[in-house]
């Protein structure tokens, strides 16, 4: 009896501390949303969240398909997905070869420039197509990664369904000026630093023609303008041109 009470409290004591590890562990459920406010030391999670009912898909492009092969909730022994969309869905990285010959595959990219500090730039509601003007109109030059903070995080477009074609968008001359500064990095808050339909995809040539990665489609709006330490890591594919990616980032000062 004394022996059996002993194992029952000593089952009790391993279940508590189990317990307690658990609660200690990072949340690995992707609980969509949450993941920001499970950051530490102030890093907050940039990245928009890929789910088919919440997160646009650029006109044309292939859809977001998640499915469950076997499910533990129905009776499976096990969980196990299948994950189909394109390589530009969500927060991604566009590689030199998406639009350049011989141009570098998303694996290929330096990580160097995917990790460093960035300055976050405000784009009024009003402004579209962010040119040469207005560029200047900010304090960019010293930045050696430049994100655009605009109407698109401004109206949570990476967070709603319907694809935008008025987002705003960089021009080539901006995109020159950014290039010619020596910038290692450049980041949009929708899907494409292009214009909507734009009849030749200057602003991807002249800034992935230097080697500048573009991250398309973060979702800017927990942070404000700034500087900031980021890091922006896709994952590891082998010879394609771009590729989903997690992006977070931590303020250094106004
Ligand atoms: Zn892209």
């Amino acid at each position: 009896m004394g022996a059996a009470a002993d194992i029952g409290i000593g089952r009790n004591l391993t279940v508590a501390v189990a317990i307690g590890l658990l609660a200690c562990a990072p949340r690995e459920d992707g609980a969509s949303g949450a993941a920001s406010q499970e950051l530490g030391a102030g890093w907050v999670d940039v990245s928009a969240t890929l789910d088919p009912a919440k997160t646009p898909v650029y006109e044309g492009d292939a859809p977001m398909k998640f499915e469950f092969l076997r499910e533990i909730r129905k009776g499976d022994i096990v969980t196990l997905s299948a994950l189909s969309m394109g390589a530009h869905s969500g927060t991604h990285i566009d590689a030199p070869m998406h639009f350049v010959a011989d141009g570098a595959p998303i694996d290929q990219v330096a990580l160097d420039r995917l990790i460093g500090p960035a300055r976050v730039i405000d784009i009024s509601d009003s402004v579209r197509t962010i040119d040469a003007d207005e560029l200047n109109r900010h304090d960019w030059k010293s930045a050696k990664r430049v994100l655009f903070r605009t109407r698109s995080s401004l109206r949570g477009w990476m967070g709603s369904p319907e694809f935008h074609r008025d987002f705003a968008y960089i021009a080539p001359d901006a995109a020159q000026l950014l290039a010619d500064a020596g910038v290692v990095l450049v980041g949009v808050d929708y899907l494409s630093s292009e214009e909507f339909g734009a009849t030749a995809p200057r602003t991807h040539q002249i800034l992935l023609g230097r080697g500048i990665p573009i991250v398309e489609g973060l979702d800017l709006r927990p942070i404000e303008a700034g500087e900031y330490e980021m890091i922006v890591l896709p994952i590891k594919v082998a010879g394609h041109e771009g590729a989903p990616a997690r992006a977070i980032m931590r303020k250094t000062r106004d």
